[in-house]
């Protein structure tokens, strides 16, 4: 038995304790061996969501991704310029992005599949002659990359972060990568919205929920939205349907789609205006 998580978007971490027989997982089950948060409080143990629980049928599924792959139509054009070019990466990369026949050609065939399997070193070598060859012609402000979240594990973000720092690129929120969060947060604030975690629930007396639907997509930390309850916070769930997360609502705004933006422009300006000007936040 060995401990372990899901490296998987949810940020969740849970602690599971993981079965391995013959090298191979056989099942898991949730930990429930977390430190204390206080008398004062509840606790967070157990954690776990049954897409975790699942995690181990996922892990041999056959249609889990687990080579590089690329277009066939790049590859093969990076290939042939490569042999003509005395084995250069750089200038192969060079060739098939400044040729605007060929950077159609590849640029077009994307969404249409025609990915083929390649070698992790070749895959290496045409992101690195891409980085290198943007590099040079552009300078590094022309690269911009994001890194895996560090909730799901600190070395990648890490890593990813730290390369991007050291060839001068910019680095965006690793959020922004997932499309469906809200960028606007590190955007106003500077930093991410996870700055405060699901157990500071418990300490919040107005509580707002919107765009998150937090018993399916923060499951091991919906028993908090419940808990907090107990305490007397008033909870406002803002949501054009009646998602899961409705059930916690003393109210339930419900805007008609396509108005929420602007219901939301509006609250963001009052909440605001109420947080720096009232409270003369500088
Ligand atoms: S939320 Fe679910 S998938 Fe994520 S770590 Fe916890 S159990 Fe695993």
């Amino acid at each position: 038995m060995v401990r372990s998580t899901h490296g998987v978007n949810c940020t969740g971490s849970c602690s599971w304790q993981v079965y391995v027989k013959d090298g191979l997982i056989a099942w898991e089950t949730q930990a429930t061996d977390y430190p204390s948060t206080g008398p004062d409080r509840p606790d967070y143990a157990p954690r776990g969501c049954p897409r975790g629980a699942s995690f181990s049928w996922y892990t041999y599924s056959p249609t889990r991704v687990r080579y590089p792959y690329a277009r066939s139509v790049m590859v093969e054009m990076f290939r042939d310029a490569k042999r003509r070019l005395g084995g250069d990466p750089v200038a192969a990369w060079a060739e098939i992005t400044g040729d605007p026949d060929k950077r159609r050609r590849y640029q077009s065939a994307r969404g249409k599949g025609g990915l083929v399997r390649i070698g992790w070193d070749e895959a290496l070598e045409i992101a690195a002659a891409a980085h290198v060859h943007t590099l040079r012609e552009y300078g590094p402000d022309r690269i911009a990359g994001f890194s895996p979240i560090p909730a799901m594990s600190m070395a990648s973000h890490a890593v990813g972060a730290r390369f991007m720092s050291l060839i001068g690129a910019p680095m965006l929120s690793f959020y922004d990568w997932y499309a469906d969060l809200p960028i606007a947060s590190p955007q106003v604030f500077g930093d991410q919205t996870d700055v405060p975690e699901s157990g500071d629930w418990w300490d919040a007396a107005y509580l707002m929920l919107w765009g998150s639907n937090v018993p399916v997509t923060r499951t091991p930390d919906a028993h908090w939205m419940a808990e907090a309850r107990y305490r007397g916070q008033k909870v406002v769930v803002v949501s054009p349907d009646y998602a899961d997360a409705t059930k916690f609502a003393d109210e339930w705004l419900h805007p008609h789609p396509g108005t929420d933006g602007a219901l939301a422009m509006a609250m963001g300006h009052v909440i605001l205006r109420e947080f720096f000007v009232e409270r003369q936040v500088p």
